[in-house]
């Protein structure tokens, strides 16, 4: 499933449209992808106008059109967005095709658990204002972070660190990473954390944020070898920084591995 940095790699994939006009719109209106939006506005709509920024915030992107006109897109489990030469026809999968006179912007969905939202005026939409603070902002704060761990208090930390209004653009694999960096075991209850734990919880989502931006939401490079990411989903899997076996589990729904040696 897409998180923060794949989410940032895939936004940019639409750069090359940048500035330039919408010739035509397709799309597979009935898939429940579309849910809530007006297709007949959206298709209407986008023709004519120019494609004029992007942005990303945790799993959310929003992408703005000339004239008030705004797409939200979230990839879901699968979703990919992608860049085709002009007269691109689109397959099975290809749920929006937006042509330009160059190229075509193309969302692809095999698993439609994503979503794509019109929304038509002279602010983003509501969804998006009202979104939380990102980790790379101020606002992201040792404090807030301690409040929100409190607030549930009893889940276990992984379940927590999954949660979209507390870590945004967090999923599994980072969730994973973090906690082995903050010498954190994935079970313990999110509000019977320390100070201490809770700083280095705070140090290891800003770092882990930063760089997995740098690396995969820059061209999809990997991160470093000392990274857990490249352990956890081996048979066998070892702790990067001593070698000994992973523990895996189900935590929050979801398979989690972690070091018995750095976490306890
Ligand atoms: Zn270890």
């Amino acid at each position: 499933m897409p998180e923060l940095a794949e989410v940032e790699y895939f936004r940019k994939r639409w750069d090359p449209g940048l500035g330039e006009a919408i010739s035509a719109v397709q799309l597979h209106g009935e898939k429940r992808i579309f849910r809530g939006s007006d297709i007949r506005a959206l298709k209407r709509g986008l023709v004519r106008q120019q494609f004029v920024r992007s942005e990303a915030r945790g799993k959310q992107m929003l992408f703005h059109f000339s004239d008030d006109h705004w797409l939200g897109i979230h990839l879901g489990m699968s979703g990919q967005l992608r860049v085709e030469p002009a007269g691109f026809r689109p397959e099975k999968h290809d749920h929006l095709v937006l042509q330009q006179a160059k190229r075509a912007l193309v969302f692809t969905d095999a698993r439609l658990f994503g979503r794509v939202r019109f929304h038509r005026g002279k602010d983003a939409p509501e969804w998006w204002q009202a979104s939380s603070p990102e980790i790379q902002t101020r606002a992201w704060s040792k404090a807030a972070l301690a409040r929100f761990l409190q607030r549930h208090g009893r889940a276990p930390i992984k379940a927590v660190l999954l949660l979209q209004s507390g870590f945004p653009g967090i999923g599994n694999w980072m969730a994973d990473e973090i906690l082995w960096r903050a010498h954190i075991l994935p079970r313990v209850p999110a509000g019977k954390l320390s100070a201490s734990q809770i700083a280095a919880l705070w140090r290891a989502t800003r770092f882990v944020a930063r760089a997995s931006l740098a690396t995969i939401g820059n061209e999809w490079t990997d991160p470093p070898r000392s990274w857990l990411l490249h352990e956890r989903w081996k048979e066998g899997g070892k702790c990067p920084r001593h070698r000994s076996a992973l523990n895996r589990a189900r935590i929050g729904g979801r398979t989690t591995a972690w070091c018995p040696r750095c976490q306890k």
